[in-house]
């Protein structure tokens, strides 16, 4: 037996900073740290930090007043960020704000707040009613958001004002550069801006070549994180033997047989000891090749 790890799986980039910042704060303070939202889609990551101590709160609770928060308090916002309105709020009550925002989103933030002041007017390719999109968008005034290519077709826009066109970060790549086409033919007063992130589309295309050459796949991640489950389908469309699962309890290892070849992949909110753990049973239970 062979297990076969995909060139690029786990956590990226921004959501390891931000599980970082979890674990530094919670050595540091002894109460009332908070997190804003999930940290990442994943129920083992999130269950851990409400072992170490975190209590996990909503955005709306906030919004609401119904939150537990008061002067002092810590709270760690997630790598999708949060919105104006929020961090406002925060700041009125005097929460200590660590802000694990991912670099990425918040370059998106900068170049939208500085095109406006621009005078220009933004358009945002993503889905409105993504965090990540919600707490972008809440920095500007008055954006127009479209989710893909028709819906833009749909709005035309005046060829006397002066546009910047931003993206969510995990806009599909392909979609955009439709999108950017249809742009530069159209509107030559369109400043289209490139910032998706490599992170989803690298671990797809590296899931679907390890699918090529494996027997099975095994796809590690929270059956409810759409990152997760979106790998799963790219393998099953390469090989039918494909499995999605959460965690090393959850493995089922009569789906192996001995002269397989193995292939181990895991989405963006999957955590190393998670994917170590899998590996270790399978390890421990069949002969596998190092
Ligand atoms: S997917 Fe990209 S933008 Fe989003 S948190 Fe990860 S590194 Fe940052």
């Amino acid at each position: 037996m062979k297990i076969i790890r995909a060139e690029k799986m786990g956590f990226c980039f921004g959501v390891k900073k931000a599980v970082e910042a979890c674990y530094r704060i919670a050595e540091k303070k002894s109460k009332n740290k908070y997190i804003l939202g999930m940290v990442v889609h994943n129920k083992d990551v999130v269950d851990e930090m409400k072992r170490i101590g975190f209590v996990i709160i909503e955005e709306e609770e906030i919004l609401n007043g119904k939150d537990p928060l008061v002067k002092g308090d810590t709270i760690i916002i997630r790598a999708h960020g949060t919105t104006a309105e929020i961090t406002n709020i925060l700041k009125q009550k005097q929460i200590e704000i660590i802000d694990a925002t991912c670099i990425f989103v918040d370059k998106i933030k900068e170049i939208l707040i500085e095109r406006e002041s621009l005078g220009d007017e933004i358009i945002f390719i993503g889905d409105k009613e993504h965090p990540e999109v919600k707490g972008i968008v809440s920095f500007g005034k008055k954006i127009n958001i479209f989710k893909n290519l028709n819906e833009l077709k749909e709005k035309p826009l005046n060829s006397s004002k002066k546009y910047s066109v931003l993206t969510q970060t995990t806009l599909n790549k392909e979609k955009f550069m439709d999108i950017k086409e249809y742009l530069q033919k159209h509107y030559s007063n369109a400043k289209i801006f490139d910032r998706i992130c490599g992170a989803t589309s690298e671990r797809q295309e590296a899931t679907r070549k390890l699918s090529r050459v494996c027997d099975i796949v095994i796809v590690i991640g929270d059956l409810k994180s759409s990152n997760s489950k979106k790998l799963l389908e790219v393998a099953l469309t390469e090989n039918p033997n494909s499995y999605l699962v959460q965690n090393d309890i959850e493995l089922d290892l009569s789906i192996f047989s001995e002269s397989m070849k193995i292939g181990i992949t895991a989405g963006a909110s999957t955590p190393e000891d998670i994917i170590k753990k899998i590996e270790n049973k399978i390890r421990g239970n069949f002969n596998v090749e190092y």
